[in-house]
């Protein structure tokens, strides 16, 4: 077994694990395998043991990497995961199934548009800035609110997900329950959260999807 698909096994044991603990269906909870800085080689052994959800932070990094293995397995979810630039939402709509990064309006409007233009309709989520952080890309959580309503009155898209990324050096657990109570009273059901080392923990606070990179694939 190559070392993506060994470490694979063993994240998915304690995905499992996380479930049960917390009384849930492991089924519900989705792996986002993060392969960003990771070629081929190391993905296609994880296609192999059947995972289909990838997420990558860099639009032209993926354009170079997943065409070629998407001929092979047609049925893969690609998921953005990093910032968008508004003139890139060209590629993104083309190349990703799921863009987890929604986070302002220029960017609403440029995804808007290009969805209408090629009737393609990749999932959307919205990027919460949890901790404020100000280096970090996402809505501030005092504006969430207004966010997700503009994208979906003024831009007609449909938001499904939210998604944050918790400050390095705090306690995880705050800003999950934070992006749980936004997606909460928005009525959204899709929570990406939770990353190699503290993924347990988002799925016993109700992650849907987390995203996982370095347990799967080793150091970048
Ligand atoms: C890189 C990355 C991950 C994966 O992080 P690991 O600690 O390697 O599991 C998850 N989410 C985002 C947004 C990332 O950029």
């Amino acid at each position: 077994m190559s070392n993506s698909a060994a470490q694979l096994a063993e994240v998915r044991e304690r995905l499992a694990r996380a479930a049960r603990d917390t009384g849930r269906d492991p089924a519900e909870i989705t792996l986002v395998c993060v392969s960003k800085t990771f070629g081929p080689e190391d993905i296609r052994p994880v296609l192999a043991s059947g995972e289909r959800h990838f997420g990558e932070n860099r639009v032209q990094e993926a354009e170079e990497k997943w065409p070629a293995l998407r001929t092979d397995y047609p049925d893969l979810e690609l998921h953005l995961i990093g910032p968008l630039q508004s003139n890139k939402a060209r590629e993104a709509v083309a190349l990703f199934d799921v863009i987890e990064t929604v986070d302002r309006e220029k960017i609403a409007e440029a995804l808007a548009k290009e969805i209408k233009r090629t009737g393609k309709h990749p999932k959307l989520y919205v990027q919460v800035n949890t901790g404020a952080e100000p280096q970090k890309a996402g809505i501030l959580p005092e504006d969430a609110d207004a966010f997700i309503k503009t994208c979906r009155e003024t831009y007609g898209l449909e938001i499904s997900g939210l998604m944050c990324i918790p400050p390095v050096d705090d306690q995880a657990s705050p800003h999950f329950a934070l992006l749980n109570k936004i997606a909460a009273r928005n009525g959204i059901k899709i929570m990406s959260m939770g990353m190699s080392s503290d993924f347990e923990l988002a799925i016993q606070l109700g992650a849907t999807h987390v995203r996982v990179g370095t347990a799967i694939f080793g150091k970048r």
